[in-house]
């Protein structure tokens, strides 16, 4: 039998070292590649977080076919989650960069089971597209795609 993978790791990321056992969690499930638990500061109840095993920061970081595999395994864990608590929806959202929220630099999605009158609240202003903005960033967006 041989060694198994050393995954891209950090000692002091508070997520890795729930992936070690070193700290403890409430937890859903797990598998070679991604655990799952309950988060410590729920805003709903039933707020849980899917965590891959491996340390990366975020999308801009993390390798495709590890994002591939936990997006395939999101729809399971969100009808679980949103069933277990009666919700009809949830969110599933990833905070993408400390300007966006994240404040555990170890990618992450959390499911946020939603239902009418909770007490979640997400502020969401929409302003308005004008053509030439629209127009502009298309041109910049685009020139930058690397797909
Ligand atoms: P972020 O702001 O990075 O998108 O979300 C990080 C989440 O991790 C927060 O919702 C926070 O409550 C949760 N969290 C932080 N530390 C711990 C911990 O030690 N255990 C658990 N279960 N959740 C944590
Ligand atoms: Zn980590």
């Amino acid at each position: 039998m041989g060694e198994p993978p050393i995954l891209p790791h950090d000692p002091g990321c508070i997520f890795c070292r729930i992936v070690a056992g070193l700290i403890p969690c409430h937890k859903l499930y797990e598998n070679d590649t991604l655990i799952c638990f309950l988060d410590i500061g729920p805003v709903v109840p039933g707020h849980t977080l899917v965590v891959p095993k491996s340390h990366y920061h975020n999308v801009f970081d993390v390798p495709a076919e590890l994002l591939g595999h936990l997006g395939q395994f999101l729809p399971a864990m969100a009808k679980a989650v949103t069933a277990a608590v009666e919700a009809p929806a949830c969110h599933i959202l990833l905070n993408n960069g400390s300007e966006a929220m994240q404040s555990v630099l170890h990618l992450h999605y959390h499911i946020i089971p939603r239902k009418r009158g909770d007490t979640f609240y997400v502020p969401w202003l929409p302003g308005r597209l004008d053509v030439d903005t629209a127009r502009d960033l298309i041109v910049r967006i685009t020139k930058r795609l690397e797909i």
